[in-house]
């Protein structure tokens, strides 16, 4: 089949490797009919991760069931699905409470909890940009979706950022009237900022510094603040008249930088610290890494981000962090789209068939303009 193959920094490579199989009897094989380039995989793609060479890439799958496994029972052949990033077990402790993303069972690297597809420490699983995929615990993970093919493009952000962002807002604590600061106007920032609206955010503020995105994230009813015109705090203090926003969300990364494009990964982390009222919450769901050899200063090589706990500490302020487990909240945002409340699929700025994968990571990895979302399409 032709997948998607991780050859070295900045290098990927469409070429034939082995048909994905069913190999478990709880194993679910789907025909792949769009896959996504997500920024996480950019962590990779830009040589930041130990990733092995030749390993297939791609966590944002969605497809057709083509096989199961012999203990099977729920999902059918010719079901239209949605694959969740995470693979979980189901049957664990972390499962069991619903962190799915922190399944104990699935990755079987010392020291790691839960896993993915097609990525660096995440276990042995192989991606799904490619034609086929093989799904560990059918049953458990996979969300059927309505047959036929309506709705593409909104349902295929329900297997990483649309519940990521949704995510940050939940860790954030968001409720309706709240002011809400969404930091990154990337995919996922975009999906915050969605998600605060939909549960009825007063206002949402996007800061980023390039234009397209910030553009979209007006055009869903959030104000854009561009933090290249000045420092994006003293914007939304005046816009707050000096209270700040109720709640915030990190949705950048370590690769947080100045205008300038020098990287500070506390940069952010201080931004939220300061913006956000007393007793506010914060929820991080940019990706930080215990190790970054790609990272600017030693400390952040190892993963060690300095930021502004005082203040934090002071302004009695949580933060929830970390991978989001999407079955939580994959069901009721597949509902919200088919009811017509939800349309992630906004984003979207690129469809290529799979074979144009490589093009399709070198320009959004350059972050060029217009290129906020890259579906990928194996029978395009
Ligand atoms: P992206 O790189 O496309 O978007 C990040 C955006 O942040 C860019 O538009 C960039 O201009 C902006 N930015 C950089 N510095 C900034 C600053 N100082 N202030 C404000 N904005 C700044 O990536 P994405 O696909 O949107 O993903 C964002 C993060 O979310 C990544 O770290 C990704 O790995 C992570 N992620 C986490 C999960 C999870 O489950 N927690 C899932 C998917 C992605
Ligand atoms: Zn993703
Ligand atoms: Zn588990």
């Amino acid at each position: 089949m032709r997948a998607v193959v991780y050859r070295g920094p900045n290098d990927v490579e469409v070429t034939d490797v082995p048909d994905a199989t069913v190999q478990d009897p709880t194993d679910v094989l789907v025909k792949i009919t769009t896959t996504n380039i997500c920024g996480s995989d950019l962590h990779m793609y830009e040589g930041r991760t130990s990733v092995e060479e030749g390993k297939v890439l791609g966590h944002e799958n969605m497809g057709v069931v083509v096989e199961v496994g012999p203990a099977v029972s729920r999902v059918k052949v010719g079901d239209r699905v949605s694959v969740p990033f995470n693979i979980a077990c189901g049957t664990c402790r972390n499962c069991l409470h619903g962190w799915t993303s922190f399944c104990l069972r699935t990755n079987p690297i010392e020291g790691m909890v839960g896993a993915a597809y097609g990525y660096a420490n995440m276990g042995p699983y192989d991606g799904g940009q490619a034609e086929y995929l093989r799904v560990p615990f059918g049953d458990v993970n996979l969300l059927t979706l309505p047959e036929g093919t309506e709705h593409e493009n909104d349902f295929t952000m329900l297997s990483d950022i649309f519940p990521t962002g949704w995510h940050g807002t939940e860790l954030a604590g968001v409720v309706p009237g709240d002011d809400v600061a969404v930091f990154g106007a990337g995919p996922v920032g975009l999906m915050a900022a969605h998600s605060a609206l939909i549960k009825g955010a007063a206002r949402v503020f996007v800061v980023d510094q390039q234009a397209d995105r910030l553009r979209l994230a007006e055009s869903i009813g959030a104000i854009g603040v561009d933090f290249s015109a000045g420092d994006p705090v003293e914007q939304i203090m005046d816009a707050t008249r000096g209270r700040g926003t109720d709640r915030g969300v990190e949705a950048v990364g370590y690769q947080a930088h100045d205008p300038s494009g020098e990287e500070h990964p506390e940069l952010v982390l201080d931004n939220l610290v300061s913006v956000v009222r007393a007793t506010g919450g914060i929820g991080v769901v940019g990706v930080y890494m215990p190790q970054d050899p790609g990272a600017r200063t030693e400390a952040a090589q190892q993963g060690r981000i300095g930021f502004d706990y005082g203040t934090f500490f002071t302004k009695g302020q949580s933060m929830g962090t970390g991978q989001a487990p999407v079955m939580r909240y994959n069901r009721q945002l597949r509902d919200l789209i088919v009811a017509g409340r939800a349309t992630p699929g906004f984003i979207v700025s690129h469809e290529l068939p799979l074979d144009d994968a490589a093009e399709g990571y070198a320009r959004f990895d350059r972050r060029e303009d217009g290129w906020t979302k890259v579906l990928l399409r194996p029978e395009a």
